[in-house]
């Protein structure tokens, strides 16, 4: 079970995490976020660090020791909140100190940035814990790093699956068939020599399905503040519906295209398992949420939702030879693959290639290697809108329909990827909101019956 930022951002939060927790039928293991905006506000600090501003960055980590402490009211046996006192003291001392040696020498490495940022997961874990004793449940605070084993790509770790599973099953799992509920933070992780590493922004779903996998769970739950995966982000169309159900491919591609409810790699360790994910809203635990599992029928009707991804950059690369001659697109994402540089959207003609990328840290570079063999140009303010579902693949009319719904603006670049599981174009960014929209509007809004609403069986 999985909870997020805002389903710990308060004691009513973690009060409300506690009833869930106690309401399952079986132990779980329970991976929780840093509480809401603590992860922004550790980076700051980080910056602050980095300017060589001591002051700053220890007053940032004392605002951040304050809150935590005043959380530490949801527990009420007094010995145990004393406990947790001293484990929050213990771990902002250690805080402070990092974050005022970083100052003097005003150098934040990755591998230093990630050692502040998992403070927010090491102490919002722990208050969970305490607060699920508190309400009578066999909890037990467990160290992520200890359990997540990942390479040393500071801020976007890859996880070693194998050796967590062998974590996970000698130290997790003996806890679980005792009946002891397990608290780990996510997001954070260690190498095989113990160093802290990250798994990159939104991290903690992708943690939460390592560990399910890990343990061959029968379920991974992803609570969380909205009733499920939406038919499209709620931030720019208004009024979105549940999904009910959706298959694993809809789930990675809305989560890679923008669906910030799921992290992107979330899907992966649930896939090689066939372990469904579930994700729920704390705020409504009986709300029956989105169902992410192996199949669902294609046929008739529109797509599963649709999705949006905004700020980025398109390059376009023409062969200088006017011919694409064979080796021509292995030198073009070579050159990507140099600067480790993911590409979102592809699509090529004879003579050219377009591709978009989200980290433009690297366009500079980029460019000037790829115009050793190819004009290159470059555009920023680009946004990518797909719509996803499995019944792009069986509906032929359905790609017609969605391009039809954004006739007028000016597209850039269109794509149907080789699952034909989504239809995605890329157009101006100022253009991304009328374009969701429309499609909402288009698929989503009046004609159909809303979904049923039932409600999840309970324990
Ligand atoms: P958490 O802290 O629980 O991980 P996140 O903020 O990472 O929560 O993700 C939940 C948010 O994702 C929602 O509040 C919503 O604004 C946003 N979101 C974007 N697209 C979607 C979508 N298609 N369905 C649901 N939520 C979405
Ligand atoms: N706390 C981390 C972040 O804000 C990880 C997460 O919440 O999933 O990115
Ligand atoms: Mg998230």
């Amino acid at each position: 079970m999985k909870f997020g930022g805002t389903s710990v951002k308060d004691a009513e939060a973690v009060g409300r995490l506690a009833r869930i927790v106690a309401r399952e039928r079986q132990p779980r293991l329970v991976v929780v976020s840093a509480l809401s905006g603590v992860t922004d506000a550790l980076l700051d600090a980080a910056r602050l660090a980095e300017a060589g501003d001591g002051t700053g960055a220890r007053e940032a980590v004392r605002a951040l020791h304050r809150r935590h402490e005043e959380m530490a009211a949801v527990v009420r046996a007094t010995e145990r909140r004393a406990s947790l006192l001293a484990a929050l003291d213990a771990l902002f001392e250690e805080l402070t100190a990092i974050v005022h040696a970083l100052a003097v020498v005003e150098e934040v490495s990755p591998r230093s940035s990630d050692a502040i940022v998992a403070f927010g997961e090491l102490a919002s874990s722990r208050i969970v814990a305490a607060a699920l004793e508190d309400a009578g449940l066999p909890a037990r605070w467990l160290d992520a790093r200890s359990l997540l084993v990942t390479d040393a790509q500071h801020g976007a770790a890859i996880p070693d699956r194998a050796a967590t599973g062998e974590r996970l099953r000698s130290t997790v799992g003996p806890l679980l068939a005792e009946g002891v509920l397990p608290v780990a933070g996510g997001f954070v992780g260690a190498t095989p020599a113990g160093i802290t590493t990250t798994l990159g922004r939104g991290g903690s779903d992708y943690s939460a399905a390592l560990f399910g996998a890990g343990l061959e769970a029968d379920e991974i739950q992803i609570w969380t503040d909205v009733d499920g995966m939406l038919t499209a982000d709620p931030r720019l169309v208004a009024g979105p519906r549940v999904v009910p159900r959706l298959s694993f491919d809809e789930a990675s591609e809305l989560a890679y295209f923008g669906a910030k409810v799921l992290h992107p790699s979330t899907i992966l360790p649930a896939v090689a398992l066939g372990i469904p994910v579930r994700i729920l809203n704390s705020h409504r635990p009986d709300a029956p949420g989105t169902l992410v599992a192996r199949s669902v029928e294609g046929g008739e009707g529109g797509p599963a939702a649709i999705a949006c991804k905004r700020g980025l950059t398109r390059v376009d690369i023409a062969s200088s030879r006017m011919l694409m001659a064979y080796g021509f697109l292995r030198r073009v994402f070579e050159v990507f693959e140099r600067f480790r540089t993911p590409v979102d959207v592809v699509t090529t003609s004879e003579v050219s290639v377009s591709v978009t990328i989200d980290d433009r840290r690297a366009l500079d570079g980029i460019v000037a290697e790829l115009s050793t063999f190819a004009d290159v140009s470059s555009e920023d303010g680009m946004a990518i809108v797909c719509a996803v579902g499995e019944r792009l693949r069986t509906d032929s009319r359905l790609a017609t329909r969605v391009l039809g719904a954004l006739e007028g603006l000016p597209l850039a670049m269109v794509s149907q990827g080789g699952s034909r599981k989504n239809i995605t174009v890329v157009l101006r960014d100022a253009d991304a909101p009328a374009a969701m929209e429309r499609l909402h509007r288009r698929f989503f809004e009046g004609g159909r019956a809303p979904a049923p609403r039932e409600t999840r069986a309970t324990a």
